[in-house]
């Protein structure tokens, strides 16, 4: 579903992706860890074209990123209108829910799909209703975010995230912003999408969620992946130095 080969990102002279593969399957769900400015969430916003790579090649669903292979391999950069396409394949939930304030959860989940999918109204409010069961909130349709806890937010953007239909969603520490109490109910909805099947990258640091769900975990430093493996390989049994140096920190 997602493979990255070779892929630099450079920002002015700052050298950040050094040449990041990355395979993830149909299905897979990838937990990507790594201390602070290793570069997870440059990673994530490049897979979801937030940001352009420098270099190198990434695929999401077989399809080129960003660019279009001409005659004789030269490579062209597709139109605002063709990135806009493949975004809205993937669904993205960030550490901050950024819902629209003046709109209920129901508005928020809907916003998306009459824009950019051109659903009707009904059309988009059904379906809309259906993410928010999905996520638990069929019972705060009508509320606005600020009604909300923070992790009745975070259950909203996934929501409106899912109701693009999306083939893959990445998650930037979707809990961190959240206290305590309400991170184990936005981690049982992406437990529960990940038992779905759907193919998911997440960056966190529940190192409990990435033992229970993940199939991959990576673990990056400094704009490289230093090593992956299984929760029970990577986790528990890190083979690299480093690796091992994060661990004895967090665990
Ligand atoms: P954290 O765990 O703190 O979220 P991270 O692994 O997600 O860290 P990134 O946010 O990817 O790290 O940042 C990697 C490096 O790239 C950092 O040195 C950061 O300052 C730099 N960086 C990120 N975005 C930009 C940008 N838009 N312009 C310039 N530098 C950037
Ligand atoms: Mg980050």
């Amino acid at each position: 579903m997602v493979e990255a080969q070779g892929v630099h990102k450079l920002f002015g002279e700052l050298h950040v992706l050094k040449g990041v593969d990355l395979t993830v399957q149909p299905g897979e769900v990838c937990v990507l860890l790594g201390p602070s400015g290793s570069g997870k969430s440059t990673l994530i916003r490049c897979i979801n074209e937030l940001e352009q790579i420098s270099a190198g090649r990434l695929r999401v669903a077989g399809e080129l990123m960003g660019l279009r292979e001409g005659a004789r391999g030269v490579l062209h950069r597709l139109s605002d209108q063709q990135i806009a396409a493949q975004r809205s394949r993937i669904g993205m939930v960030f550490q901050r829910f950024n819902l629209f304030p003046h709109m209920t959860a129901l508005g928020n989940v809907m916003e998306a799909p009459r824009q950019v999918l051109r659903l009707s109204k009904a059309e988009a409010e059904r379906d809309a209703r259906e993410q928010l069961e999905r996520v638990g909130l069929g019972d705060r349709a009508e509320h606005y975010p600020s009604q909300l806890s923070g992790g009745q937010q975070q259950r909203v953007a996934i929501a409106r995230a899912l109701a693009m239909r999306p083939e893959l969603m990445l998650f930037d520490e979707p809990t961190s912003a959240l206290d305590p109490e309400l991170v184990g109910e936005v981690l049982s909805v992406m437990k529960s999408l990940a038992a779905d099947g759907m193919t998911m990258i997440v960056v966190t640091h529940e190192i409990g969620f990435a033992r229970e769900v993940a199939d991959q975990v990576v673990f990056m430093d400094d704009g490289v992946i230093v090593e992956r493996g299984t929760p029970a390989e990577l986790i528990d049994n890190p083979q690299n130095q480093r690796t091992r140096d994060f661990f004895a920190k967090v665990l």
